[in-house]
């Protein structure tokens, strides 16, 4: 038994020193990434309920690693908020999103809104106005086309704070939209106090309808009072026609999921609009 405790303890400290290990490779790697421009954008249209128009797009990151392949944000936005590598991916991604979507104004298509996720340690940066600003500048995109998705977490931690950058950034200009909500720990009594505009139901909420009821009534408790609040309601991860007709049933404004359509490149995105009849 002594001996199978030894072993097994060898085992997971190679284990946790493969671990580390990795996390270092990671690191490096994703430093690396940065320079070497292994970073690109996918977007994904949200859809309009009532008026079946594409209002606008959520940029969603990539990196194509030169031997892993494509690496999910999931697996890294972790990390790169760690070591501080988030700053200048999240320049990045705030830069390109805005650029491309003057791009696509420029090729012809209509006004789109451009959303772009926000990290924690992004919102705490003391540049992260400097850096809304400057994107803004440099594409020459308008401010009420550029969304910042932020979580209930950002904001209700240090609300002073936080409510104080929120109405700054109002000050530019810019939409606000609490992501994933639902999941975190604040109630839309909290959130009134909080200069938004969008709401996005979490996926989790989304998933089991028209199976679950509990689901149901939480997923139309949030739509009535998000919108009682003056708020678009948007619901994520939404993969199915029953959803989706849920969901217009029940007066939510705007979609978003593999049902309607999966995040895409943005020649994708271009030659959606041009198919795509409201
Ligand atoms: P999120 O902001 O909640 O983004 C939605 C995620 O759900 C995306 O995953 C999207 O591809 C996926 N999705 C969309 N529709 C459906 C659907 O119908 N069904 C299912 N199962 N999934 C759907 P993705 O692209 O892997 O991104 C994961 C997360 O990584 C994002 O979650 C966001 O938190 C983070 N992320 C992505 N891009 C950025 C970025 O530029 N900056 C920061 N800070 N975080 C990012
Ligand atoms: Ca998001
Ligand atoms: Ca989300
Ligand atoms: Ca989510």
């Amino acid at each position: 038994a002594k001996e199978a405790g030894k072993n097994q303890y060898r085992f997971y400290s190679e284990a946790a020193q493969s671990k580390s290990l990795e996390r270092m490779t990671m690191e490096s790697s994703l430093r690396r990434a940065v320079e070497r421009k292994q970073f690109f954008l996918h977007f994904q249209a949200k859809l309009d309920l009532k008026t079946r128009k594409i209002t606008g797009v959520e940029a969603l990151l990539r990196w194509q690693h030169p031997e892993l392949g494509l690496i999910s944000p999931t697996k890294f936005i972790g990390l790169a908020e760690e070591t501080g590598l988030i700053i200048p991916i999240s320049r990045w991604v705030l830069h390109t999103a805005c650029m491309q979507n003057m791009a696509w104004q420029k090729a012809g298509l209509p006004p789109l809104c451009m959303a772009v996720n926000i990290s924690a340690r992004q919102f705490e940066d003391q540049h992260f106005l400097d850096d809304i600003s400057s994107a803004l500048k440099v594409s020459g995109m308008p401010a009420h086309l550029l969304e910042l998705e932020l979580t209930e977490s950002m904001v209700i931690l240090q609300p002073e704070r936080a409510i104080g950058i929120l109405k700054e950034l109002k000050q530019l200009g810019v939409r606000l939209a609490i992501d994933d909500f639902g999941t975190g720990y604040s109630s839309l009594a909290q959130l009134k106090n909080y200069p938004i505009d969008t709401l996005k139901v979490d996926r989790s909420f989304i998933q089991d309808i028209p199976n679950n009821e509990d689901d149901k009534t939480m997923t139309r408790a949030i739509i009535s009072m998000g919108k009682s609040l003056g708020l678009t309601v948007v619901a994520e991860g939404v993969e199915t026609q029953e959803q989706q007709t849920f969901l217009r049933e029940n007066a939510c404004d705007e979609t978003q999921g593999f049902y309607f359509s999966r995040p895409v490149e943005s020649a994708g995105i271009e030659a959606l609009l041009r198919s795509h009849r409201a």
